[in-house]
């Protein structure tokens, strides 16, 4: 199932989210049956970036509680245990992530996000306040930006092999590690006359 081009008629003051797709479930983005939230715009301006079009911070502005709603609803409906989180960078919306993952996260057993910051960066409030806070809800944090001349086909669930897996819960340590082994998994997936792939690329060298 994709939802994509949110649509939502609430105004209230409530916290919002620029969201650029949601897609469920997914298999190539972390163990097991997964939903899966790509958050719209990213500074990083990564060369070779793999989601150009969720770079503008332009798109679904989504009230926090009907998304909160629609990710738990898609866990249900395709029995995904896990959620993961990318971009965009989802820390460039610190406060917005930060009560997404609070409402969320009784719902699901393992949170994964994706972030082009490198955690020192989280640590030391690069990506504001709430960015620290956002922590206590992850499980797993892949960080730093994408360096294509990195992007190596042994480099599992990353893009480039600067990123860093962190276990911030240990559980979920060897789960993720067995789901290392398979290697790099893609996934296409159809909606609307577009197709949209999911998971690592390999990188094609150009040769002379
Ligand atoms: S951090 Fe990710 S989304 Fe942002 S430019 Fe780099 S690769 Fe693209």
């Amino acid at each position: 199932m994709i939802l994509r081009f949110l649509r939502c008629r609430y105004e209230s003051g409530a916290i919002r989210m620029l969201v650029g797709r949601i897609l469920s479930p997914v298999h190539s983005l972390g163990p097991g049956n997964r939903v899966c939230l790509w958050t719209q715009g990213c500074n990083k301006k990564c060369y070779g970036c793999i989601s150009p079009e969720l770079q503008s911070f332009e798109g679904n502005n989504v009230d926090e509680q009907i998304l909160a709603d629609m990710l738990v609803r898609l866990a249900k409906i395709h029995q995904c245990k896990g959620l993961t989180v990318s971009g965009g960078d989802p820390f460039e919306q610190s406060d917005s992530l930060f009560q997404l993952l609070k409402i969320v996260r009784k719902s699901f057993d393992d949170i994964l996000v994706y972030t082009g910051y490198e955690l020192d960066d989280i640590l030391n409030c690069c990506s504001g306040e709430s960015g620290i806070s956002c922590l206590k809800y992850i499980d797993v944090l892949i960080d730093g930006p994408y360096i294509r001349d990195h992007n190596v086909p042994e480099c599992v669930l990353r893009g480039s092999d600067n990123q860093i897996i962190h276990y911030l819960n240990e559980k979920m340590r060897a789960d993720y590690e067995n789901y290392l082994q398979k290697g790099r998994v893609l996934e296409s997936f159809c909606h609307d006359k577009e197709v949209i792939i999911t998971g690592m690329i390999n990188e094609v060298k150009q040769y002379e």
